[in-house]
This record gives C-alpha cells, structure tokens and sequence, in this order.
C-alpha cells in the first residue's frame, strides 16, 4: 500500500465525521503520489500524518441576547491548521452549515492556497454556526463581540490573523475588531478585510473576485484563448461573486447567471453596468437576490430553487459555496461543450465531478489557486498594518494581478515537472504543498 492510501485510511478512520475535510483531504493527497515516490524524506518526517491534524482546534461557547431579550447560544470555532509557514491566517464563516468538518475542510485548503500567494502566511479558519440572514444589526453586534471575547486569547498579528468568508464582512470585522481593541488595548491589526477607516485595505472586498478573472484570464491565454467575448455563467451573489462579474464586465466578458439561495437569473443581455451595482445594493439589503433583480430588469429570467450549470457558457465560475457543482451538473457543462471551469468559491466541485470534467476534456482551474487573491490581500493589509501606512487601490491592484500571474506559473511548472499534462487540480496542490514541505522539514519535528 502507497504512503498516501495508507495515511487516507488512517484518516478516515480518526475523521469518519467529517465528509468535507475527508473530500478535501482525499483529493489533496491523491494528487501529491508523485511528490512523495520522488521524495521519500517526507514519508521519513511524517509529513502527511503531520499536516493533517490542525496544531490547535479552539471550540467555543457564544453566548447573545436577541432583539426579544432571548439568550441565544452559538458554537464558534477557530482551528489553526499550519504555521510552517507564518501566522495561522484565514477568514471566519457565519452559517448555520459551519461544522468542525466544515472548518477542517476549508483550514486544510488554506493551508496551500496561503502557500501559493508566495508570502509568509499559514492556515487557519474559523467560524460559528451563527445565521446572519435576517438579525438586525444590533443583534450582529452583540454576536460578534461575544464571538470575540472568547477569539481574542487566540490570535494576535503574529499568531493568527483571521478574516471575512461567507456571512463576515466589512461591517462584522468591524464589530469584531472593536471588540478585540476594548479588550486587548491594541489597534494592531489582528483582522483583515477591515474598512478602509479602520486601516483596512483599498480595494480588499474585491480583491478575491479580481484574482479570480486574472487567473482565469491565464488559464485561457496558456490554451490560446481569450476572457474578452466569453460567455460566462456565475453562481452566487456575495463579495466573491461581486468582484468577479465587475472584473469581467471590464475585461469584455458577458456574465449572464447570478444565483442566490432563491435559485439563479438568467440574463442573455449581460449583467453589467449599473445592474452589478444593484446587485450590491441586494446583498446589503439582506434580503433574497433574484427575484428582485428579475422584477427590476424584466429581460432576465428567473428560475425558482435552481442551479444555472445547464445553461451553456464558454466558462464557469462557482462562486457560492462548496459542493455547488456535483456529477450531474459536470455531466450538463460537458454536454454543453464547454471548455474551461474556474472554481471561485472553495471547493466548489465533488472529486467526482471533477475527474468527470477532466476526463472528458474540460480545464478545472482549482480554488485554491484562483480564489487566493483575496487572502493575499489579506497579507498586503498585514504588511500595511505593520509599516503604519496606506497602499493605494493602485499599488494593491498591480500586486495581486502580479500574484495570480505567479501561481497560474507555478502550478503549470508544477504540472511540467511531474508530467501531469493539463491537470491544474494537481499542479496548485502540489505547487503549494512543496513550499509547506520544505519549511517543516526545515523546522524539525513539530
Ligand atoms: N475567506 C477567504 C478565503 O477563503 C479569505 C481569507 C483571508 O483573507 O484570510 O481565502
């Protein structure tokens, strides 16, 4: 039996509930065979057995009083994954879905999304089982400096540096922070994704979705094809997918799907212009997304309680949640003709989903590599924290292009060296995982 099937036995076992880490963990190490029969040193330094169990998992009560004066309880979590290679980093999820799976899952892929940006940044991510849809703010409020009253022994700007994910903006970093400076007396940077008026980063709400675009831009250049005059299909309506229609609406690209947890719209004439502004509008609102805008914009249709994968598009970009794309959906986009599927959100396709694209000829741009503009941003805010001083939307924008140029580059030498032929899956996760390798053996056993 191979290093890598013994030690996914071995995992199964000790995580047998945990379905999302256990996917994430299967489809990582599977793709990693080759590294470790070229080198057995990691075997000898245990590296698998190592990097899949988080240095530290925190789970905590989260005790907050609602609107009708209610005591609600929540569960929060914070697992530090890997600090191989700087602070934990990672953002936290509010949804009701967040689970100690769920946050191993999404902790372990930071691990090398972090890795491939190139900066000194480790994995972590936290979260609660907190809804935020339909609280008022004062009740957000109240949660999110509960959350930070346990959080804030936990991290620090050179332990661990958490962020926004799904259901944590601007505005929950912002309560979150001023919790953490009343109790600790420090304005030092802690969270990233804060308001611009809060030391946060120009640009960093939009910087994931732009990364994104760049990297999908690469991934059709190196197959001889241009973003300019491609028909998109995009799910999702949050920050993640905001960015990205924006920054393809900019390159010349026609996004024609947004979805939102009503089900999707379908607009041939392109979501563009003043309708990706009301888009932003929607969201903030709270409220539900495409049944408005479809009422707003009467050419777009509305589809109830559905997914767009059947409608056919040059490129997919998943940008809501994991597990939005499973093997019928990968069997509608082939059938379909398409070519290209760049993930957004994390882990948006199953592992059967995928081999099935890549099987019959589609490109799978990976997560973990086109969705880390955003926490390489993350680690830009760091260092302006750091240096007391402002980056300007500009000096931030030619960065992160630079970055997602770098780890499109990465993953095809990654793909060229372990003779891997278009497989971007395994040229990202091994890319990112061999700088997480060098660093612990460097380190010693710890
Ligand atoms: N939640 C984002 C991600 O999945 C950003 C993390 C961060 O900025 O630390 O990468």
């Amino acid at each position: 039996m191979s290093y890598v099937s013994e030690q996914l036995e071995a995992l199964r076992a000790k995580n047998a509930n945990q379905p999302e880490f256990l996917q994430t963990a299967t489809e990582v190490l599977t793709s990693l065979e080759p590294v470790f029969d070229a080198n057995p040193e990691y075997e000898k330094n245990a590296i698998i057995e190592r990097i899949t169990e988080p240095e530290r998992q925190v789970i905590f009560r989260v005790p907050w009083v609602d609107d009708n004066g209610k005591v609600q309880v929540n569960r929060g979590f914070r697992v530090q994954f890997s600090s191989a290679l700087g602070p934990y980093k990672g953002g936290l999820r509010f949804d009701p879905s967040v689970n100690i799976s769920v946050i191993k899952f999404l902790g372990f892929e930071q691990i090398f999304k972090n890795s491939l940006t190139g900066l000194p940044i480790g994995g972590g991510k936290g979260g609660a089982d907190f809804n935020p849809v339909g609280k008022s703010d004062m009740e957000i409020m109240r949660f999110c400096q509960s959350f930070m009253t346990e959080l804030f022994r936990h991290i620090g700007p050179n332990t661990d540096v958490p962020a926004g994910d799904m259901g944590v903006g601007g505005r929950e970093i912002g309560y979150m922070m001023g919790q953490y400076k009343r109790i600790r007396d420090c304005y030092d940077g802690t969270l990233t994704g804060k308001g611009t008026a809060n030391g946060g980063l120009a640009g960093r709400a939009e910087a994931t979705g732009y990364g994104i675009v760049f990297y999908a831009r690469e991934m059709l250049k190196h197959f001889g094809e241009e973003i300019k005059g491609k028909t998109v299909v995009v799910s999702g309506f949050g920050n993640v997918t905001w960015g990205t229609v924006q920054k393809l609406d900019q390159l010349g690209a026609k996004v024609i799907t947004i979805s939102g947890p009503d089900g999707y719209i379908l607009d041939e004439d392109g979501v563009t212009g003043d309708k990706i502004d009301y888009l932003l509008e929607l969201r903030a609102s709270g409220k539900n997304i495409c049944s408005p805008y479809a009422e707003k914009y009467p050419n777009a249709k509305f589809f109830k309680g559905e997914k767009p994968w059947g409608v056919k598009a040059d490129l997919y970009i998943p940008c809501a949640t994991q597990n939005e794309i499973r093997i019928d959906d990968a069997k509608a986009m082939v059938a379909n003709g398409t070519k290209f599927l760049c993930e957004g959100s994390n882990m948006p396709t199953t592992n059967e989903a995928i081999e099935y694209l890549q099987s019959n000829g589609v490109v799978v741009g990976p997560s973990k590599a086109a969705n880390a503009g955003g926490v390489a941003c993350s680690c830009i805010e760091m260092s302006q924290n750091a240096e007391h001083t402002i980056f300007t939307e500009e000096d931030v924008y030619k960065k992160l292009e630079a970055i997602m140029v770098n780890i499109f580059k990465q993953s095809v030498a990654a793909c060229e060296k372990y003779n891997l032929g278009d497989n971007l899956v395994a040229g990202a996760n091994i890319a990112g995982f061999e700088r997480v390798a060098q660093a612990m053996l460097i380190q010693g056993i710890c």
